[in-house]
């Protein structure tokens, strides 16, 4: 690889800690504290950031996978592999960014950005991470890999452990995952074992597995996943203008991403490619905010977890999220804020996404209800520019959007009684097939 691969550590996430591994160690946290573990560069050595700039540009117009890639054209800032040839891509990345009119009327601001990380090859932001992790696996000679989810993580590491030849094991809480998930997982030829269980008992199990047997774990506490993940904010920057947005809104469910999205911001003022940090905002749904509670707290040194976890944003149903102290490092470096949202209020704001001709799964709607509740509380001011991150494609989750739309989603369709009413909902209308019946009926 033209990058020195040569400068890259595992580092303990801890500040009172810092303790170094080598790259080429199979290790999921730290051996001394039990911390999350960084992939730590020595950015010295990365060229100006003028020069990188137009490296970055000039890929585009390469045929080749690793230029194509929306990860690894932005290398220099994951310099961890060694030979680019061992690189596994599905030409991930590379996603668009949308102006969106009528989520910014709906939020009451002047313009909102709607970066839609739902375009990637198996439609959500996990293939971002998985490139690297997969990649990573290899490096690291594995044969297998491993992960607990609520469903992206899963369909998006069975695809790219097809793609080299690796086994896949994914744990799912029976029930709970979306069938345009499952559907993947089951398609790319994993292993799926649904257990009796919350994502947090899938995450606990899978954790303890990993350290007894051969698997290589790839959910986001794995760090190089959040190594690919960083270039969701690279590539939003490119797409600016290296003009620094004030916000950059995300869903939190496990907070991989707000992790990753911290430490990407900290490493491109590192490297001069921006020079202000926007401001982060977390989204959790009500059901599942245990993050929002900590920062909410006045004593934010022990998260408080949720074994009830509940949301039909199924992707950010979790109770006990893994990078916690990562998430809030990444809002102490950007002076970030969290916020809650109904389940009724990500509902609706996923309807108006789609009237914007833009379709995204219900956690990534949780940003457009957040940046609204932020807008009106004056967190937000109407003139601020807002990215919000789409986490996963439309298609993942067709029952809840039909659900929303025929006035049938329940939370809990055995004990709640009374469907989320739908201010955007837009039923089907039933008529017999006769042309002027049909004429008659749309009044046409
Ligand atoms: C994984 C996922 C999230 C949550 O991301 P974290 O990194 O776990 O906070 C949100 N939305 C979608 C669609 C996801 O797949």
């Amino acid at each position: 690889m033209n990058t020195p691969g040569s400068s890259a550590v595992l580092r303990c996430s801890e500040s009172q800690c810092l303790a170094g591994y080598p790259i080429n160690e199979r290790i999921y946290s730290c051996r001394e504290c039990g911390g999350l573990l960084d992939v730590h560069y020595d950015f010295s050595l990365l060229p100006a950031a003028s020069e990188l700039k137009s490296i970055f540009l000039n890929r585009r117009v390469s045929p080749r996978n690793e230029d194509q890639s929306g990860v690894w054209r932005y290398r220099e800032l994951l310099p961890f592999v060694a030979d680019e040839k061992r690189i596994v891509s599905l030409r991930e990345g590379a996603t668009p960014i949308y102006s969106a009119s009528r989520a910014a009327d709906y939020c009451r601001l002047d313009l909102i950005h709607l970066k839609h990380q739902g375009m990637n090859p198996t439609g959500s932001f996990k293939d971002n991470g998985m490139t690297t992790g997969v990649t990573q696996a290899c490096v690291l000679s594995a044969t297998a890999v491993a992960c607990a989810s609520t469903g992206n993580t899963s369909a998006s590491m069975a695809a790219y452990a097809a793609r080299a030849n690796l086994r896949a094991y994914v744990l799912i809480p029976a029930g709970q995952v979306a069938y345009g998930k499952l559907s993947q997982a089951l398609e790319y030829g994993a292993t799926v074992v649904e257990i009796e269980g919350s994502f947090d008992d899938a995450m606990r199990i899978v954790r303890e597995i990993a350290l007894e047997t051969d698997l290589y774990l790839l959910n986001s506490i794995n760090p190089f996943r959040l190594e690919g993940q960083k270039t969701i904010v690279v590539e939003m920057m490119e797409q600016l203008e290296w003009r620094v947005p004030d916000w950059i809104v995300l869903p939190g469910g496990n907070l991989g991403n707000t992790a990753a999205f911290g430490k990407a911001l900290d490493e491109l003022l590192r490297a001069g490619l921006i020079d202000r940090t926007p401001r982060l905002a977390v989204i959790q749904a009500e059901g599942a905010s245990p993050f929002y509670s900590l920062f909410k707290s006045t004593d934010r040194s022990r998260l408080v977890p949720n074994p009830n976890a509940s949301t039909l944003a199924t992707a950010i149903r979790i109770g006990n999220p893994v990078s916690w102290k990562k998430a809030l490092r990444s809002l102490d470096l950007s002076n970030g804020v969290v916020e809650r949202v109904s389940e009724e209020e990500i509902a609706d704001a996923k309807a108006v996404i789609g009237l914007d001709g833009i379709g995204c799964e219900p956690a990534s709607a949780a940003t457009v209800a957040g940046v609204k509740r932020l807008a009106a509380s004056g967190v937000i001011r109407a003139g601020d520019s807002v990215v919000c991150v789409l986490t996963g494609n439309l298609m993942k989750d067709p029952n809840y959007t039909v659900g929303y739309h025929t006035g049938t989603l329940k939370l809990d369709d055995a004990t709640e009684t009374n469907p989320i009413p739908g201010r955007f909902s837009n039923r089907p209308v039933r008529v017999s097939a006769d042309h002027q019946a049909i004429r008659t009926k749309l009044r046409l």
